[in-house]
């Protein structure tokens, strides 16, 4: 009977009651190094573990991910470890609702290579990796209770994972989740500020895209910010500090758009005195990408680089905060390549958000190097050094900038940590030949 059920097809929470009625309640896949391929925990879930394999677009060779669901709220919940080489695979949590099993596997193993790009470009000592919820829409996670018992169970998940997954905020998942994350676990990132976290990175995330921005001008044109028109997508956390910091570069014009009246009514107070043109949109427009401008700077939403919006593109560089800018990371990579558009990949230009938390545990110091050094240009894996490195080798090889940046990412990726060696693996082993997915 079972083996009829196409498992990728289900909706998540139809994957769950399929779980239920088999007994599983924790489960995996990893990768066997011998046998060169994914194996599963339950020769039930077989079919997930061939469809990873036979994947060529987002599974990378993945060395694990770990599944439970929670005993109460029926949750699904996962950590996917992608590579550890450089450290404890480190990424946010997001929470989300997904269309079927496949979405939700296809989501958590390309989020956790991209952590790894990220963090391995910023020459921050984590490998990457994602947590990945799926939303059951029989319960309401915006009630206090179900919230904090679906984030606590979380923590408790990622306790049982002993470090190789250190988690942090992603989408859907917000402040007071990460304390009910952290009252379980002591492996996250991204707590409150009032408990010793590190606070909102949006800040420095903005310095960060304006350190891509006078990277890119300089290798265009050896020129800089001044006299410049920039166009924003979203005046947001990162939108509004990037506009004060523009203004400080001495730009000649900002165009910006944002889809809520009352940002656009503080924008307009809070610059009234600047050069800034502040537009109220509606969620498709995507005028803003047409206008008139030396720098296009996506703060918004995803996939807002696709074959209907590159042509129309006046600006001769984007960058910008946005993740995941490009909708298809190969096609449209190409096609910005081929306008000649200078694209600063967005994984090496918003890194902030990772290194602001990354190193919470070591505390704080006033204008930290360690955070300081990757908006400063000297640098060799500061933002700047970095986007002038992938630009050079996009112009030496006729690749386009994103491949460029994926293929530096991934060769720094796979240097083992200085200290504690490829660490990750070998607590993944462990909880195998312990029965992790046993212990309920
Ligand atoms: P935010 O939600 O505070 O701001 C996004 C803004 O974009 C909002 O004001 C929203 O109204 C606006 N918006 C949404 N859709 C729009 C549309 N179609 N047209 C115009 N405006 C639209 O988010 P944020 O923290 O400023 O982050 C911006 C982007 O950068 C997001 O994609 C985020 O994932 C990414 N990012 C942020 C950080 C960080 O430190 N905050 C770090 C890394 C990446």
């Amino acid at each position: 009977m079972n083996r009829k059920i196409n498992l990728l097809e289900l909706s998540t929470q139809e994957f769950v009651k399929f779980l239920n009625q088999n007994h599983i309640r924790k489960f995996y896949f990893v990768y066997n190094k011998k046998l060169k391929k994914i194996i599963s925990s339950h020769k039930l879930l077989n079919p997930i573990a061939d469809f990873i394999n036979n994947d060529k677009r987002d599974f990378n060779f993945h060395e694990g991910m770990f599944f439970q669901i929670t005993k109460k709220y029926d949750t699904l919940q996962s950590a996917f470890i992608h590579r550890t080489n450089r450290g404890q695979a480190a990424g946010g949590v997001r929470f989300w609702a997904y269309n079927n099993v496949e979405d939700f596997f296809r989501d958590g193993l390309r989020l956790s290579k991209g952590m790894t790009h990220k963090n391995a470009l910023a020459g921050l000592w984590w490998g990457g990796g994602k947590g990945v919820m799926a939303q059951n829409t029989n319960f309401n996670i915006k009630d206090p209770e179900i919230r904090n018992s679906i984030y606590q169970e979380y923590g408790e998940f990622i306790t049982s994972l002993n470090g190789c997954y250190v988690t942090a905020e992603d989408v859907g998942t917000n402040v007071n989740d990460m304390a009910n994350i952290f009252s379980k676990t002591r492996f996250t990132t991204c707590i409150p500020f009032n408990i010793g976290g590190s606070g909102n990175p949006s800040i420095p995330t903005a310095r960060g895209v304006v350190a891509g921005m006078k990277a890119a001008l300089n290798f265009l044109s050896g020129d800089t910010l001044k006299g410049k028109t920039v166009a924003i997508q979203g005046t947001g956390n990162v939108g509004t500090p990037l506009i004060k910091y523009l203004f400080d570069e001495k730009v000649k014009k900002i165009i910006a758009c944002d889809i809520f009246e009352s940002n656009v009514k503080k924008l307009k107070s809070e610059f009234r005195n600047k050069n800034l043109e502040v537009h109220l949109v509606d969620k498709n427009d995507t005028s803003i990408l047409k206008v008139d401008c030396d720098i296009l700077a996506p703060c918004a939403t995803g996939a807002i680089l696709n074959s209907k919006t590159i042509p129309e593109i006046k600006a001769k560089i984007i960058c910008g905060a946005a993740n995941n800018q490009l909708e298809d990371p190969i096609k449209h990579d190409l096609e910005i390549f081929k306008r000649k558009i200078i694209y600063v990949p967005d994984f090496l230009t918003n890194r902030m958000g990772i290194v602001n938390c990354a190193n919470e545990q070591y505390g704080y110091v006033n204008d930290d190097q360690f955070i300081e050094r990757h908006l400063e240009q000297n640098w060799n894996h500061s933002i700047y050094q970095t986007t002038l490195k992938v630009l050079s080798e996009s112009k030496k090889t006729g690749k386009p900038t994103g491949n460029v940046a994926v293929h530096l990412a991934d060769k720094l990726s796979k240097e083992n940590h200085p200290i504690f060696g490829h660490r990750g693996e070998k607590i993944i082993e462990s909880l195998i030949i312990n029965k992790w997915h046993e212990k309920i």
